[in-house]
């Protein structure tokens, strides 16, 4: 993946690139307590919520323009980037207005068609970074549409963000990770990095730590993470935020898996694999071919298709054989039995004609 394409200046281009902060601004002191403390670790990029989707009414809808100036500080006083989730044109707008230096769209907007344009023809003109959440739904087309009305609106530095999603019945994750969603994103973009929310799809603080591990054996380029000051009286998610320090333990328990070395030796390895899979095709037509030619000799010779005690004696034959070169006796029934049937079906063919 191209980290490359999305990085700031200072920003260090190795694995994982980090964003952490509170999930919503909530007061002066709470962003720049834990602004502080996460600079203190050597992050270098802020993310706060001002506008929140809530799911239902009622719940901290976000501190709104208000909390912009409070970014600011954070910029300049402990010159971090910053970052925030915007829904509508009038967020960007009030977002770049402020010197945000990311954006990212939320997964509920992202579900939305109407409400991804209209942001796309806000962004129009401007360089900044946009990272576009998956859509709550497991819709691969709906969340590379975005990335698509993005990208068409001449943003360049375009990241996608995975956060899960949601199901009826919650049981270990508050949203569900199916990978295989973002690496088939991967296999249709390639250039495109794809960070992990391991903070939304965990829902509870235990979950972050393993679904980093995770995203980072998976090859993410990076973890946005939610983090607190005081994670228990959060205003919104409270449950899966983590301290500073939490964070930084996190962090640095991580296994990052050296890519160039693996892979080389694992394309070594996988092209020997191709190779003797290829053999093994080659042989297995080769073995029909002449089955072929004993079905036609049965034909001619007004002989019945199965002879038992000849397949008897290869199957006994032939398990022992592969039990002898370390393999497992049934598996090598169960292979046999195969490739016993498509010989039989193709002598039948032999037979009709
Ligand atoms: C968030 O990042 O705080 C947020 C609301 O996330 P999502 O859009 O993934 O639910
Ligand atoms: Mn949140």
């Amino acid at each position: 993946m191209e980290l490359e394409s999305i990085l700031l200046p200072g920003v260090d281009a190795k694995r994982p690139l980090i964003l952490a902060g509170p999930c919503s601004a909530e007061t002066e002191e709470q962003v720049m307590q834990t602004a502080r403390g996460l600079a203190s670790l050597g992050i270098k990029i802020f993310r706060a919520g001002i506008w929140k989707p809530r799911t239902k009414p009622g719940g901290f809808e976000g501190i709104g323009v208000k909390g912009l100036p409070w970014l600011k500080r954070v910029k300049t006083e402990l010159g971090m980037y910053t970052a925030v989730e915007v829904a509508t044109a009038k967020h960007v707008r009030e977002a770049l207005a402020h010197d945000v230096d990311i954006l990212w769209i939320g997964a509920r907007t992202t579900a939305n068609p109407f409400a991804v344009q209209e942001i796309a023809d806000a962004l129009e003109g401007t360089d900044i970074p946009v990272f576009i959440k998956n859509p709550v739904n497991p819709d691969l087309d709906l969340w590379i549409g975005a990335i698509e009305r993005v990208h068409n609106a001449g943003v360049r530095k375009i990241a996608a963000i995975h956060r899960g999603f949601s199901s009826f019945d919650k049981k270990i994750y508050r949203n569900l990770p199916q990978w295989h969603i973002p690496i088939e994103l991967h296999r249709q973009l390639p250039n495109l990095p794809i960070i992990c929310d391991p903070s939304h799809i965990g829902g509870k603080r235990e979950l972050i730590a393993p679904l980093c591990q995770q995203a980072m054996d998976l090859n993410f380029d990076g973890l946005i993470i939610e983090s607190h000051c005081n994670p228990e009286k959060a205003w919104s998610d409270a449950s899966q935020q983590v301290t500073p320090d939490v964070l930084d333990f996190i962090i640095n328990n991580l296994v990052i898996r050296d890519i160039t070395q693996t892979t080389e030796n694992l394309s070594m390895l996988r092209r020997q694999i191709d190779e003797l899979d290829n053999n093994l095709l080659e042989l297995l037509a080769k073995r029909m071919r002449v089955s072929k030619e004993i079905g036609q000799y049965k034909k001619e010779h007004n002989m019945p298709i199965l002879q038992a005690q000849r397949y008897d004696e290869i199957l006994k034959h032939r398990i022992s054989q592969a039990e002898q070169m370390g393999m497992d006796g049934e598996f090598m029934k169960t292979v046999l039995v195969a490739i016993h049937e498509e010989s039989v079906r193709h002598q039948q063919e032999i037979m009709k004609q």
